[in-house]
């Protein structure tokens, strides 16, 4: 199901152009716009969940799965030396888009991520 207001829907359909860095049928893997570290990506599903409620069981351990994978990856590719896996749920836990995604940030010795 599509949101037609929703900006990570048309992101995910490539409707709004995006640095991607994977994608298959379920989900785009991006660049965040405003990273709060080197490499920071989002794990965007095509289709429109608000938040981790409303996910269904599948697709939620997918999104496991990919996150485990891509990390494996990336951490070779960005030689950092740790990784927070986030996800936000809700406004006063600090969602802003309102459609479900994982946040992977890269974590480098000394750095002054704030999560
Ligand atoms: P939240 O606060 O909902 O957990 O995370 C939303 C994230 O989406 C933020 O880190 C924000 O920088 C990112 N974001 C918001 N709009 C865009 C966009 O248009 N493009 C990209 N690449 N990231 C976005
Ligand atoms: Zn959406």
């Amino acid at each position: 199901m599509k949101d037609e207001n929703c900006i990570f829907c048309k992101i995910a359909a490539g409707e709004i152009p995006s640095a991607t860095l994977y994608e298959d049928d379920d989900f785009r893997v991006i660049l965040d716009i405003s990273p709060a570290s080197k490499g920071h990506a989002l794990i965007i599903p095509k289709e429109h969940f608000r938040n981790l409620y409303d996910l269904y069981d599948e697709l939620a351990s997918k999104v496991l799965v990919l996150a485990r994978k891509m990390t494996v990856r990336l951490k070779e590719i960005l030689g950092c030396d740790g990784y927070n896996i986030v996800q936000n749920n809700e406004e006063v836990a600090g969602q802003t888009v309102f459609h479900f995604h994982m946040h992977m940030i890269p974590r480098y010795r000394g750095d002054k991520v704030g999560i």
